[in-house]
């Protein structure tokens, strides 16, 4: 099972300009081949098949956890496509856009789907049984995730898009190493000399940057209170790219909370009459006895440039 924590991996900026046509670019990192979705159900389903989890705990303990971290990148690339169609204007949007769903389908949000609009599919899930095989497909498919990503970065320059290049590429790194080391010590076989790739070294990149200075390149987060304890037996070992040694963290990074994105009443995203619905949550909030100032963490609200725009 897996917990939920309501916070993002990564700080991520809160809406600025609206970039319809970056959006729809972004979404080849949720539903395209080698995009989030991919890596979250890749992994899940090899963890659902493992077999003989006791003969080969590291392994599995390695390819469950990864899963995990994979839900808080689907999370953030939702959240970059929200905050990049934020603000968009519906009367506009044959203009400004390209992916005409983000406004008709759903409530300018991301959606299951590529750049192209095509929808994820359960074909791009390989679980074949075979450990070493699926190994050597997630490294594959962690290199095929980069290689989009870089491309992502270099066409969209919105500064939410920018924030989750940045740290996708080098959260990536990580997993390519992570699955590299598997291989290796699977078959001896010495992938180390695979990296960069693709070869481009991510110290190149500003949005990198910070990320790398804080050793995120170094880090596997172990996602549980109490599981998957054996990845220390994988995950070891000097950095392929700098020789640094790398860690695993015992517990999950603790994050930051999410901007809370403003209404957009235009595609009654989350009502016409948005007031409507928050009175209503005003009152059963009271009822069951919960303060006054809603629980849940947000590092801003859309509220206050809204009221700004009204009055001017
Ligand atoms: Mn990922
Ligand atoms: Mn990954």
């Amino acid at each position: 099972m897996i917990l939920r924590i309501d916070r993002l991996q990564t700080e991520m900026p809160p809406p600025s300009s609206p970039d319809p046509q970056g959006a729809a670019a972004v979404q080849e990192l949720m539903g395209g081949k080698y995009g989030e979705m991919s890596t979250l159900m890749n992994y899940t389903f090899q963890s659902f098949n493992f077999r003989n989890r006791q003969g080969a705990r590291p392994f599995y303990d390695l390819i469950a956890n990864i899963a995990a971290e994979e839900y808080g990148h689907i999370e953030l690339v939702g959240t970059t496509i929200a905050t990049m169609l934020t603000g968009a204007d519906i009367d506009s949007a044959l203009e400004q856009g390209r992916n005409y769903q983000h406004f008709i389908a759903g409530g300018k949000g991301v959606l299951p789907q590529d750049s192209m609009g095509k929808p994820w599919s359960g074909d791009y899930v390989t679980s074949t049984g075979d450990l070493i095989e699926d190994l050597v497909h997630n490294f594959f498919l962690e290199t095929g995730a980069r290689n989009n990503k870089l491309k992502v970065h270099q066409m969209v320059d919105h500064p939410a898009a920018r924030a989750l290049t940045g740290y996708l590429l080098v959260r990536g790194g990580v997993h390519q190493v992570a699955y590299a080391r598997a291989v290796e010590n699977l078959t001896g076989a010495n992938l180390m000399k695979l990296f960069p790739s693709p070869r481009i070294p991510t110290e190149k990149i500003p949005e990198c940057r910070p990320h790398l200075e804080r050793g995120e390149h170094l880090k596997l987060y172990r996602f549980s209170p109490k599981d998957y304890q054996e990845i220390v037996a994988v995950f070891n070992g000097p950095h392929p790219e700098t020789g640094e040694e790398l860690q695993v963290v015992d517990q999950a990074p603790e994050g930051f909370p999410p901007h809370d994105l403003p209404e957009q009443e235009d595609v009654f995203a989350p009502s016409y009459a948005p007031e409507e619905i928050a009175e209503i949550a005003r009152k059963l909030r009271t009822a069951a006895g919960l303060p006054d100032e809603p629980l849940g963490e947000v590092a801003s609200t859309g509220r206050f440039e809204k009221i700004k725009e009204k009055l001017s």
